[in-house]
């Protein structure tokens, strides 16, 4: 990775571009560099290269830390994150590139990779859905992952022939991996039935897998959740995906996290919601009362004459902000939304109370033009 080059000259734009110009370059390469219409023996690299690139130079503060810090700047070393985290994912090119073209531009997703069968593969990527508790995505946590996945065995290094033989070339397709079919004007290429694209037949299969150069083998690992994820945050472990083929790079693995539903808190982006009810006594005079926090129960003033729908926030009381590379933006709110209760059934002394108190209490009955409560509570979440 230390010999990455320079992002502004892949795209061949200089250091004070404008986002047009490096859309502009981006297109242009990126067309001549896909792996679908491109000759070139490294294009699939380039056209890598080209998104990386264009993925970090097109986000304003992507720029601006590759800028200050180069490379370095992007990848995570030395961040809170450790134990093979890389939030600094590069996003998939092809994806990035059907985004800038709207839709395929042209190309078929895909089948220039499928082109590449006799060489080494690299192994597929892996997603794994982890479901975590409320708390857990606020404070992050370490969780055990058990994958079952298909690894390059170790024994035949991947070949799928027993050491010391070696794979003869498919007298099939004569090692290219594929055959072609003429019919009528028509050449119909398909991947061949008998090394199923390798090229190569083995004559001894390793012992261990049986000759499939992989493995099924179910793998403990340890996942970091960082503090402050979400529903949908996706977690990178680079090279815990499925084992390459023929001594090709292991895929990545994709967790993606689930976050289960609190019992009375309820999430939006960085802030907690919580609603709570009181009496017409606490209403009217006010009260201390203990309220559930994230950090634990903490006592809060209920000011007097608080009316239903009122909110109240307690500011850092919230989900911790991270940026990606782990640094802290301090922690969101925890918004409280009172409700007057009034009671359902009175006993007959609190019956005689409020009778007494109605004689002094103004029995007009005025129309209001206030807010209701639906108003303010929309108010308070801003949508
Ligand atoms: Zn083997
Ligand atoms: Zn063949």
């Amino acid at each position: 990775m230390s010999n990455k080059r320079d992002y502004y000259e892949i795209l061949g734009v200089n250091k004070s571009a404008s986002k047009e110009e490096i859309k502009k370059s981006y297109r242009n390469s990126a067309r001549k560099y896909h792996p679908d219409v491109s000759k070139e023996p490294d294009a699939e690299a380039k056209f890598k290269e080209i998104n990386e690139a264009y993925e970090v130079l097109s986000d304003e503060q992507k720029r601006t830390t590759y800028d200050r810090f180069g490379h370095a700047g992007l990848s995570n070393s030395g961040s809170g994150f450790s134990g093979g985290f890389d939030f600094s994912n590069f996003r998939d090119p092809f994806e990035i590139f059907e985004e800038v073209f709207g839709g395929l531009g042209g190309f078929s997703r895909g089948s220039g990779r499928q082109r590449q069968r006799q060489g080494p593969r690299q192994g597929a990527d892996l997603r794994y859905e982890l479901t975590i508790e409320f708390e857990e995505a606020v404070f992050g946590k370490e969780r055990d992952i058990e994958i079952p996945r298909q690894e390059s065995c170790e024994s035949c290094k991947g070949s799928g022939a027993e050491l010391g033989t070696s794979a003869l070339r498919c007298p099939e397709c004569n090692g290219t991996g594929e055959v072609r079919r003429q019919a009528g004007f028509f050449i119909n290429i398909s991947t061949c039935p008998r090394c199923r694209g390798r090229g190569e037949i083995v004559t001894t299969p390793c012992k261990k897998c049986q000759g499939q150069g992989r493995i099924t083998n179910s793998r403990h690992l340890n996942v970091k959740v960082p503090a402050g994820v979400d529903n949908g945050t996706q977690i990178r472990l680079s090279g815990e995906g499925e084992g390459g083929e023929m001594g090709g790079p292991p895929g990545n693995l994709y967790v993606v996290i689930r976050v289960k539903a609190h019992a009375y808190f309820h999430r939006v982006d960085n802030d907690i919601y919580i609603p709570l009810d009181i009496n017409i006594a606490q209403a009217a005079l006010g009260d201390e009362v203990e309220i559930p926090t994230l950090d634990g129960k903490e006592t809060m003033k209920i000011p007097a004459g608080t009316q239903s729908g009122d909110t109240i926030r307690l500011r850092g009381r919230g989900v911790p902000k991270l940026r990606r590379d782990g640094t802290s933006l301090g922690r969101g709110d925890q918004i409280i939304t009172l409700q007057v209760r009034i009671p359902l059934s009175l006993t007959k002394g609190q019956r005689d109370l409020l009778l007494e108190l109605g004689k002094t209490l103004d029995k007009e009955v005025i129309p209001q033009k206030e807010k209701g409560f639906f108003d303010k509570i929309r108010d308070a979440l801003g949508v």
